[in-house]
């Protein structure tokens, strides 16, 4: 039985925190598998450039506070910029320098990388803009896509690759036969160009075939060939282990994971931001509150004062961590976390600094 889990942990590498950020729902795409509530959807509009910066100060703030109590090696933020198509916002171009020009006060404390998350079907112009004006590019590709928008896809690849940006892609696996022969494809095309490429399972408990998992198990391990099993994999690529076994480490997590009653420290490296409701959660799938309920943590009125009340929980030697209330667990699942409150603080100290750790002396239960 799985008694206590924490993420795969090297002594060089660092858990950051991770925040994603929805900046539009408007997409140029249509994804049959991407849902109109946290997906897309082109009827809900474009937040407005005070909002985002608002927001933006805000998660700036999180992370500092955060990261006060982090050791070095993890004082780190990705930010995540996605959509919709971030690139479908008018006002893309101020946001992006807004979110340099914001973290200047912060530079020596703590390290930003931003990532744009997008469909890379931008004209070569935009995607040059782009490029110059971000750490990163996450690319989804997604199959059922148009011809054409799948060729500038290929035309941006190539020439990040050309100019050495840094960047993810990820192959959305379709699981309908067409669309699965065509992920194929672009894999061939990916690798006669000298491509790396992460092919990603569609989150939803779709079915795959014992063929297709047969395919998928080169990438995921701990698949099942044999059974109509369901499973997820990290969007960031995080691997995890289980039952603190730090040599077994693994990218494929059953669908069914349920925590519920567990203690876990996913608030210490995620945060979820929702620029059209305005609204805070833990993350995209966790909506665990420290006040062992469900929903946003706060709102851009009332983010503030949350952040104040995260730093003085620990300044009055308490554990702000998250005591779990859901059924299931998406994203989120690489965070520590344990049945117990004890061996939680203990699989903390490996990310927190010990000045930090001694004032710990409870974990509200
Ligand atoms: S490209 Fe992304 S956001 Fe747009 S429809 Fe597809 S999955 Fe949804
Ligand atoms: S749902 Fe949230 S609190 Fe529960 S285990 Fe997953 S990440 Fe942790």
């Amino acid at each position: 039985m799985i008694k206590t889990i924490e993420p795969a942990y090297l002594p060089n590498q660092a858990l950051s925190i991770l925040i994603d950020w929805k900046v539009t729902l408007k997409c140029n795409y249509d994804c049959s598998y991407c849902s109109t509530s946290w997906g897309h959807n082109n009827k809900i509009p474009h937040p407005d450039v005070d909002t985002c910066v608002k927001m933006l100060s805000q998660m700036y703030r999180y992370v500092d506070v955060v990261s006060k109590y982090k050791k070095p090696k993890s004082r780190k933020a990705v930010l995540n910029l996605l959509g919709g198509e971030v690139l479908y916002h008018p006002d893309v171009e101020t946001i992006l320098k807004k979110s340099s020009e914001l973290y200047q006060p912060y530079v020596d404390k703590w390290h930003l990388d931003r990532r744009l998350t997008t469909n890379a079907t931008a004209s070569l112009d935009r995607w040059k803009l782009v490029c110059e004006n971000i750490e990163g590019v996450t690319v989804s590709y997604h199959s059922e896509g148009p011809a054409k928008l799948k060729a500038n896809v290929k035309q941006n690849i190539l020439y990040m690759k050309q100019i050495s940006k840094k960047f993810d892609l990820i192959v959305l696996m379709h699981h309908n036969d067409g669309y699965w022969k065509d992920c194929l494809q672009f894999i061939e095309w990916c690798n006669t160009n000298g491509i790396t490429f992460r092919p990603r399972l569609l989150d939803g408990g779709y079915e795959y075939s014992v063929e297709q998992k047969k395919y998928l198990v080169h990438y995921y391990k701990n698949i099942n060939e044999d059974k109509t099993q369901t499973g997820r994999s990290c969007c960031g690529g995080r691997q995890l282990c289980f039952d603190r076994n730090l040599r077994d480490r693994n990218n494929y997590f059953p669908q069914t994971t349920n925590f519920k009653g567990w203690y876990c420290g996913v608030n210490w490296f995620f945060l979820t931001s929702n620029a059209m409701t305005k609204q805070f959660f833990t993350n995209r799938d966790c909506h665990n509150k420290l006040d062992r309920t469900l929903g946003p943590i706060a709102d851009i009125n009332t983010m503030d004062e949350y952040i104040d009340r995260f730093d003085q929980m620990i300044e009055q030697g308490q554990l702000p961590v998250i005591k779990c209330q859901q059924e299931r667990c998406g994203c989120g699942i690489c965070a520590p976390k344990s049945t117990s409150a004890e061996t939680l603080k203990d699989i903390m100290s490996v990310y927190l600094q010990d000045v930090a750790l001694k004032n710990f002396n409870s974990v509200k239960k």
